[in-house]
């Protein structure tokens, strides 16, 4: 159990990252949620946390793109809850296209957003876990942290950057009781997958069908989208004792797409 526990999951507003909170607050802990969208649909977010898991749940603004506000973010943590033991770095964006016609702001948002934000928070949050002792990082990563598609460029790259900044913040903090683990699941259906059809339809030139079936199915052997509900389920799993000697570790939850 979390009991007494509080966590920052950033990006967590939608998909996974609420998946991960509720999944946290349902163990006992205090959640910071963070990402955009409707204010009224955050507040309910927030509210059925508390009331579905009888826990604190507050909420951060916090762009994951811009550095200040990710200091701000963990400052909100400790002054909310009293510690951050529990980092989890999710937010994240996509962007499809072929190289040549790449934009280049959707490159720097995208290392921004899916790379250097956990870099900021991270160092944010690593020193009061340190006086604490005790602490979990988890990042979400992705399948393409480990393999590659073509069109994406930018989040590919960003993903194989998250990988080595886990394995390296892992064994700057091995001593300090402090895990940093990443969890790489291949295509979970959430509004960022539902999102890159119609580009994908165009980088590739398929219909929505063929884009689900012979693109994002084509990739996992089980033929199945992962569910946001099993990604959870691990990190929850990371956070407990049984795991305090996971660290480094890098995760898949893809239905085989990396076996191949
Ligand atoms: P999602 O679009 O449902 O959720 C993304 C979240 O990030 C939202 O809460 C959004 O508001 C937030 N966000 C976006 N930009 C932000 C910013 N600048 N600052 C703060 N918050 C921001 O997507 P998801 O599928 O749940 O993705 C979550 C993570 O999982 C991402 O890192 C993604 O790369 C990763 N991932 C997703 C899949 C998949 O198939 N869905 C697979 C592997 C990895």
């Amino acid at each position: 159990a979390l009991t007494g526990k509080s966590a920052i999951v950033t990006g967590s507003t939608s998909g996974i990252g609420l998946a991960i909170a509720r999944a946290f607050a349902s163990a006992g802990a205090n959640v910071v949620i963070n990402g955009f969208g409707a204010p009224a649909d955050i507040e309910k977010e927030r509210l059925g946390i508390e009331t579905d898991f009888k826990v604190k749940a507050a909420y951060s603004p916090a762009d994951m793109s811009k550095p200040a506000e990710i200091a701000e973010m963990v400052v909100l943590g400790h002054k909310a809850f009293g510690s951050v033991d529990i980092l989890v770095n999710n937010a994240g964006i996509q962007f499809v296209s072929t190289i040549e016609e790449f934009p280049p702001e959707k490159w720097e948002a995208i290392i921004a957003i899916n790379l250097s934000s956990a870099f900021y928070s991270i160092r944010a949050a690593v020193p009061a876990m340190k006086k604490r002792g005790w602490g979990r990082i988890i990042n979400t990563a992705s399948a393409h942290s480990l393999v590659a598609s073509p069109f994406k460029s930018a989040y590919v790259s960003a993903k194989h950057g998250i990988a080595g900044l886990t394995k390296t913040v892992a064994l700057e903090l091995a001593t300090h009781k402090i895990t940093c683990n990443c969890i790489s699941p291949g295509y979970v259906w959430t509004p960022l997958v539902e999102r890159q059809i119609p580009e994908t339809m165009k980088a590739r030139n398929l219909t929505k069908e063929q884009v689900i079936k012979d693109v994002l199915l084509e990739a996992q052997p089980t033929k199945e989208f992962v569910t946001s509900g099993q990604v959870a389920a691990m990190a929850l799993f990371l956070c407990s004792d049984h795991a305090a000697q996971i660290t480094g570790a890098n995760y898949t939850i893809d239905g085989g797409w990396t076996a191949e």
